[in-house]
């Protein structure tokens, strides 16, 4: 068990497109246990590997009711529409409104390999996407305009400079 330190913005890993997960094996699965400690530490939802430095397509996440580990993740299915605060441990928490679909269904595999399917609705739908896009080397800050992209950035660094 160990709660590692948090990449944040504009640190390059966040951009990075992660490299697919491969080994399905007890460091994998430390890993995550890891990732979870990290997340549960920063009182997140949802943690992503390159949230910790790592090149990685995985995520952990555990929001509204839904627990799970994601190698390999990708949506394969959205629909609707939802508009909410949204904010990302590597950019301080900092809330904007991010529009994103209502509904999301993600495929991924487990820490065994086993690929799975699962649907999600309102906010655990938009963990879903948010920790995906991560893998993708994406941030929430992407999907909104620049003027509020640059205020929300604007704010992380000057809380950052606070502490
Ligand atoms: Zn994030």
């Amino acid at each position: 068990m160990a709660v590692r330190k948090i990449t944040e913005y504009p640190e390059k890993v966040l951009g990075e497109v992660g490299k697919p997960v491969t080994e399905f094996d007890g460091e994998l699965a430390e890993l995550c246990a890891d990732m979870f400690d990290t997340m549960y530490d920063a009182e997140g939802v949802g943690l992503a590997a390159p949230q910790i430095g790592l090149n990685l397509r995985l995520f952990v996440m555990d929001c509204d009711g839904i627990k799970l580990i994601a190698a390999n993740p990708e949506i394969v299915h959205t629909e609707g529409e939802q508009s909410g605060q949204e904010g990302c441990l590597s950019i301080g928490k900092v809330p904007a409104v991010v529009v994103r679909p209502m509904k999301a269904t993600l495929r991924a595999q487990n820490e065994k390999g086993d690929w799975f399917e699962q649907e999600a609705e309102g906010y655990a739908a938009r963990a879903f996407m948010h920790e995906t896009d991560h893998c993708d080397g994406k941030l929430f800050i992407d999907h909104l305009p620049k003027l509020r992209q640059k205020m929300v950035v604007k704010r992380f660094n000057k809380e950052k400079n606070w502490k």
